[in-house]
């Protein structure tokens, strides 16, 4: 199966392109003056020597640098606006003066430990922060059609080549992401070595001996590392007093349980936090966390389709379906342990407690992007769909400057839509996820077209005769769909159309933790010969409001529903619903129904229900919730 680029398809949908202007006009903008108010790009100015001043941020800061960049690059394909071409030149030259000649661009190494290189490889993200720099590089070239950031680029992955290629087994990042990158720059660039990197970094995984001793050995040097860092800021801050009040922005809340700190260490030592606990045609299960474990497992199917591998294919479609099946919430949502901000175990799914990152979504949904491409099966576009509205559109707010970071599915208190935070990893991700989109829309092999999404757009493509195909959609809110297809000649061909697994909703025999079940999707094939006067195809969905029930093996969700209706999960929030208590109300399941109210949230279908005493509730998309001030949510309501 084939892909489309980004640039080949034109997106025209009344849901996502109000969505994308506000990602291209405002979110990116808002995101570049967070980083220079947190002085994330002063950090490459001191290492340019442009600038005298202390480094600020984590010691991964540069990554979202990077990824803003990436972002950038991916929204100016389809958005060349001058403004951000010249936030990215100017950005470009910076980078360019702080890269070290050869080729390292790591500004926390290079501004405290100078001269010191890959000396903390688990906990200190130097290889990821590259890994970041270069995808920036790939996205930057693939838009602009530019080489100067893809040569700092090149440069970097030479020196990584050189250090790396032939390395001992425990010369792996600890958060995965150098090896999409590699693949991305050799599918660029055509060099061998750069995907033969991604591969031994793949293969090296879960074979450092003794890993236990390992990672105790780097969280020692990391926290003398860190001491010695704090020693250097508080000599700076004695000569420097006129510093000492800047404060990075605030952390994400996340409400944690009990015995946090003992299950971080025991998920660190047994090596599952880094995805680091058995070689990879043996992790069978999603563990760790799900960020990086999402991104390992992007990696090994991009890795897939330049190597097939069939015993590695069947590894990764048990723990996507292991996923799916045990560790999923309803709204998409993975990483249910906070603690790791990754996976707890099977059926460990507390809606409050939920972590559920926007990233881990995001990392999930380029996971299943290229699982539909090396297996051309339904499902995983069908979790695409399910994840991009509810688990990753929440992510970010309504008018593109607010954010969430981790998305519980209960929120009694605390967790509160912020314009930036002291890890900004969600933000840029969002952007460049959705600047991308038009891309997961279509692919196609020889004489056979896929629709995986219903997203209002128009494509070409080649199928023997060049094929024009045009997508109207009214999802979210209605499943009415009508697809224009006109060759230009006379062509036998299929087309295969995305049934979603809504409008299935047969239960498998083991039904799924959530209640969600991605595995009934299927495509309807049309395979006939179509004429050049063209045809149109007319979908109606049905979309009928679904009633989701928890496996019974998850605690807290006896007699609780989750309601859903065509891909949008909804839920319960305090200011629709002031005459109920949200957590405690019995819904009366027969009463539910649906209305579009155009002057609510930027025009929505609302659910309304009644408690079984007759009080009104009302429950708006789950991804919509938070836009209105700080108030409580919940998405799984008690039945009656
Ligand atoms: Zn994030």
């Amino acid at each position: 199966m084939q892909e489309l680029t980004t640039r080949d398809v034109k997106i025209q949908d009344s849901f996502w392109s109000p969505r994308l202007a506000v990602n291209a006009q405002k979110a990116i903008f808002h995101q570049w003056e967070q980083l220079e108010a947190s002085h994330c790009i002063d950090n490459f100015r001191i290492a340019a020597g442009e600038q005298e001043s202390f480094r600020q941020g984590f010691f991964f800061a540069d990554s979202d640098a990077y990824k803003w960049l990436d972002a950038a690059s991916r929204i100016y394909m389809l958005n060349p606006e001058p403004a951000l071409a010249s936030l990215m030149d100017s950005f470009i030259i910076l980078l360019e003066r702080a890269q070290m000649d050869d080729g390292y661009l790591f500004t926390f190494n290079q501004l405290h430990f100078p001269g010191q290189h890959w000396v903390n490889l688990q906990i200190e993200h130097e290889l990821y922060c590259h890994g970041h720099l270069i995808e920036a590089g790939v996205s930057h070239y693939q838009a602009t059609g530019r080489r100067d950031l893809l040569d700092i680029c090149i440069k970097a992955a030479d020196l990584l080549v050189r250090d790396f290629l032939n390395a001992s087994n425990d010369k792996t990042c600890g958060h995965e992401e150098i090896e999409i990158a590699m693949i991305r720059l050799y599918r660029v660039t055509g060099k061998e070595n750069y995907l033969e990197l991604a591969c031994r970094f793949v293969e090296r995984r879960g074979r450092i001996p003794f890993f236990a001793l390992h990672i105790l050995g780097q969280l020692r040097s990391y926290r003398k590392r860190e001491e010695y860092v704090a020693g250097l800021r508080r000599n700076y801050l004695e000569e420097h007093p006129e510093h000492a009040s800047f404060r990075l922005p605030v952390d994400n809340f996340a409400k944690k349980p009990k015995f946090s700190r003992a299950r971080w260490n025991l998920n660190m030592l047994r090596g599952f936090y880094h995805q680091q606990h058995a070689p990879i045609h043996r992790q069978t299960a999603p563990v760790g966390h799900s960020v990086r474990f999402g991104y390992l497992e992007t990696a090994i199917a991009m890795l897939l389709r330049a190597r097939p591998d069939k015993r590695l294919l069947v590894t990764l479609e048990k723990a996507w379906e292991r996923m799916v099946t045990r560790r999923m919430y309803v709204t998409g949502g993975v990483g249910a342990a906070p603690e790791i901000e990754g996976f707890g175990g099977d059926y460990d799914l507390d809606p409050e407690l939920a972590y559920a990152e926007t990233c881990a979504a995001i990392s999930s949904l380029l996971w299943s992007w290229e699982m539909t491409l090396v297996t051309k099966k339904a499902e995983y576009g069908d979790l695409f769909e399910w994840q991009l509205y509810n688990a990753t559109n929440v992510g970010m707010g309504q008018n593109g400057d607010t954010y969430l970071y981790n998305n519980p599915l209960v929120v009694h208190q605390g967790v509160i839509r912020q314009g930036w935070y002291s890890c900004p990893c969600c933000p840029s991700n969002l952007s460049r996820t959705f600047a991308d989109l038009g891309k997961y829309i279509y692919s196609f092999e020889r004489d056979h077209l896929w629709v995986h999404q219903y997203i209002g757009s128009e494509t070409a493509v080649d199928l023997g005769t060049l094929v024009k195909v045009k997508i109207e959609s009214g999802l979210p809110w209605n499943g009415r769909i009508r697809i224009h297809l006109q060759p230009e000649g006379t062509r036998k061909f299929a087309i295969h159309l995305r049934k979603p697994s809504s409008e299935a909703f047969t239960q498998y025999e083991e039904p799924t933790a959530s209640g969600y079940d991605p595995r009934q999707a299927e495509y309807d094939v049309i395979e006939k010969t179509w004429d050049p006067e063209g045809e149109t195809l007319v979908i109606n969905y049905d979309m009928p409001i679904r009633l989701r029930r928890a496996h019974s093996k998850v605690k807290g969700h006896a007699g609780k529903v989750a309601l859903t209706r065509g891909p949008l999960v909804y839920c319960l929030e305090s200011v629709d619903n002031p005459e109920v208590d949200i957590f405690t109300a019995q819904l009366d399941t027969s009463s539910v129904h649906d209305e579009l109210v155009p002057d609510l949230l930027g025009g929505i279908v609302v659910l309304h229900g009644e408690t079984t005493n007759g009080k009104p509730m009302k429950f708006i998309p789950y991804f919509l919730w938070g836009n209105r001030g700080e108030s409580q949510m919940t998405a799984w309501v008690n039945s009656a």
